[in-house]
């Protein structure tokens, strides 16, 4: 398998302006020193509580901020070394799905001048067949041709979802980033729109990045799974091993919060004391110590690193001093 994406040692600290000089007095660590690989093809999630940092991930490879250090690249190209212009360019190749398709979507504008300025940006279709393959792709997100000159107003939130899609797609991207890019609808909405991603991906031979806060929501789309935590990866592995056997206290909070269609697997609800520390000054030591139920001394002072145990199987690394004495204690 060969990796579209390389996030190596990624650090995005937004710098926090104060006293009466306007001087850098502190930092937000949103992210702070995370590495991973995309590999093509596969929908990669990453998932954790709001302020976690997945989504100044998302924006620091499409360098919408650009990131404090760390090397990204993409497709063989460093990313970071890329000129503005030159960015603007290799956005062809890295499209992004936000939240809120509304916000991202010109109301003055049909969506037929939607898709055509996005094509004409990156020059991506001869002009005399925009039209043409703009209604070719509002139909393969499932809406109606005789819809192309309405206006994002006209639409639900699902169709001006579908929209967007579109919009990322007419320029034949390789990787999409979907960040929250079905958190704010219904739920059956919600999984129409994963299946048309997941029909998409086959199609059009597509990479996801997929983020969102919920494990419930990824879990179809996911080949793998990141788990974040207050600017850190605390768990990556694949969809399976994640859901049936997570090695971090962290994830199997979030997991026990999932109703489970199966009313006879009885679960144990995990509930975290106290709200998410604030990312400007983390707890020292794992960042996780003041609200996990396993916290000893050593969880205080150390912060521990991803590793694998063999408590899992290969590709499944956890950042937790105590898997193995947990595991035992299960
Ligand atoms: Fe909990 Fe310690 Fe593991 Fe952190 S290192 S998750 S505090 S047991
Ligand atoms: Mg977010």
């Amino acid at each position: 398998q060969k990796e579209l994406l390389k996030v190596n040692n990624l650090k995005q600290h937004f710098p926090i302006k104060g006293g009466f000089l306007g001087r850098t007095v502190n930092h937000v660590k949103a992210v702070d020193d995370i590495s991973f690989d995309i590999f093509e093809g596969e929908t990669l999630s990453v998932v954790g509580e709001s302020g976690c940092g997945k989504s100044t991930t998302g924006r620091a490879i499409l360098r919408l901020d650009e990131p404090t250090s760390g090397a990204i690249e993409f497709d063989g190209v460093d990313l970071l070394s890329l000129s503005k212009s030159e960015m603007r360019k290799k956005r062809k190749d890295l499209q992004v799905i936000f939240q809120d398709p509304y916000a991202s979507l010109n109301p003055r504008q049909t969506v037929a001048q939607i898709l055509i300025e996005a094509m004409a940006i990156q020059n991506a279709v001869p002009t005399d067949q925009r039209r043409a393959r703009a209604i070719e792709l509002l139909e393969t997100v499932g809406l109606n041709a005789d819809q192309i000159d309405r206006y994002p107003h006209e639409f639900s939130g699902g169709q001006r979802q579908r929209i967007g899609i579109a919009r990322a797609l007419s320029v034949d991207p390789k990787l999409i980033i979907c960040d929250e890019a079905v958190s704010a609808l219904d739920v059956s909405v919600q999984a129409q729109v994963l299946n048309l991603l997941k029909k998409l991906q086959k199609e059009f031979k597509l990479t996801f990045l997929f983020i969102a806060h919920d494990l419930g929501v990824v879990r179809h789309i996911s080949d793998r799974i990141i788990v974040m935590y207050l600017g850190k990866i605390v768990e990556i592995a694949d969809k399976k091993s994640l859901f049936e056997n997570p090695q971090h206290p962290y994830t199997k909070a979030l997991l026990s919060s999932i109703p489970t269609p199966d009313p006879e697997v009885k679960k144990e609800r995990i509930i975290l004391k106290g709200d998410v520390p604030s990312p400007i000054n983390p707890p020292q030591g794992c960042r996780f110590h003041t609200r996990c139920p396993f916290a000893t001394e050593l969880c205080k002072k150390e912060a521990p690193t991803l590793r694998h145990t063999d408590n899992a199987v290969e590709g499944h690394h956890a950042a937790c001093h105590h898997i193995e004495k947990i595991a035992a204690e299960q």
